[in-house]
């Protein structure tokens, strides 16, 4: 392991809670340009990893590196976030009374265009990327629709768009596809792998149809650590991880 070449690093990261560890040493990168599934038992320490990439958790022990040689355990979330870090929460927030395309032009703007009088200024260049997002995230006929009348996953696209328009270099996102269709997971499978063609992405998720779907390389933690990592079919023939996890 070399924190130089991979965009994520994590080297012996351990947190514990009351002498509990939920993170045992976990090591493992993620490369520039990569989508990368996690997946784990409940309790496997999937949300303190997000956590402790995010700056919401500081690792006891450990070192985490953004970008070869930026040390987020030195900084705060709020200075992650600046750098790229995009984090997508299982639970979609949406801004509920607003239109799909005021979302996104919110979440492009920032914080300065928090007032609707200001809605509308983003420029020629914004309004082209909003387009580009809405078509990514198959919302195009929905711009002008209140995020209220979306449906679960397309509220969970949204937030997706919400995240790109922020242009980050590593998407996080946590159980996209909890509570969606069957139809709605076979989409974001494939607005995914569109998205990873020139992002970075890390998603943690329990359905395994939609990580196969996903066809990237897999992580499995169990008790804090790493306890597998290959392809879906790789780790589904380890014998470990068919005792703790998918033979469950
Ligand atoms: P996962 O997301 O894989 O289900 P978590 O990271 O949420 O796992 O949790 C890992 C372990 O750490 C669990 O046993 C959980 O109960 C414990 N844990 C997580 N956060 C806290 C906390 N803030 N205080 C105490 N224990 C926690």
């Amino acid at each position: 392991l070399k924190a130089g070449d991979t965009l994520l690093y994590l080297d012996g990261v351990s947190v514990s809670f009351d002498g509990f560890k939920a993170l045992n040493g976990l090591s493992f990168t993620v490369a520039e340009g990569e989508m990368r599934a996690i997946i784990g038992p409940n309790g496997a320490g999937k949300t303190t990893m997000m956590d402790v990439i995010t700056g919401k958790t500081r690792p006891d022990v450990g070192e985490v590196y953004f970008g070869g040689t930026t040390d987020l355990t030195k900084l705060d979330e709020a200075a992650i976030a600046s750098l790229g870090i995009g984090r997508k929460f299982q639970k979609p927030t949406v801004f509920e009374s607003h239109t799909v395309w005021d979302n996104l032009d919110l979440a492009l703007s920032g914080p300065r265009r928090v007032f609707p009088i200001l809605f509308g200024r983003t420029d020629a260049e914004g309004r082209r990327r909003i387009e580009e997002i809405l078509e990514t995230i198959r919302l195009t006929h929905r711009r002008d629709a209140l995020a209220a009348g979306l449906s679960h996953g397309q509220k969970q696209w949204l937030e997706i768009g919400m995240l790109l328009a922020q242009d980050p270099r590593l998407l996080l996102v946590d159980e996209p596809v909890a509570g969606m269709t069957d139809a709605e997971t076979e989409e974001t499978a494939r607005l995914l792998r569109e998205i990873a063609c020139d992002h970075s992405v890390v998603v943690v998720e329990h359905d395994m149809t939609f990580v196969r779907d996903l066809g990237v390389h897999v992580t499995v933690l169990h008790e804090g650590s790493v306890l597998a990592e290959g392809s879906l079919d790789h780790v589904s023939a380890d014998e470990r991880v068919v005792e703790v996890y998918l033979g469950r």
